[in-house]
């Protein structure tokens, strides 16, 4: 077992650094991610992943649905 233990960056408590506490991440010289689970799942929950995805297909829809539209409908049609 890990008697070692690793600072979480977000809430700033100390937990066993292993597998239980903390998601892996190979990028970090530990192996494991900088923040603990809890942090982690409230990181990816606050991310507004929707919101990006939403303020960007409009934007993109909006300047090539109009060109899409066209072709595409005529080409299927013909
Ligand atoms: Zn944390």
């Amino acid at each position: 077992m890990a008697t070692h233990e690793k600072h979480c960056n977000k809430c700033g408590e100390d937990w066993p650094a292993d597998l239980e506490f903390f998601y892996s991440n190979p990028r970090t010289t530990d192996g494991l991610a900088y923040c603990c689970k809890a942090c982690y799942r409230e990181q990816v929950a606050a991310v507004p992943r929707r919101q990006t995805v939403a303020s960007a297909s409009p934007h993109m829809t909006d300047c090539i649905a109009p060109l899409l539209a066209g072709p595409a409908r005529s080409g299927s049609a013909a």
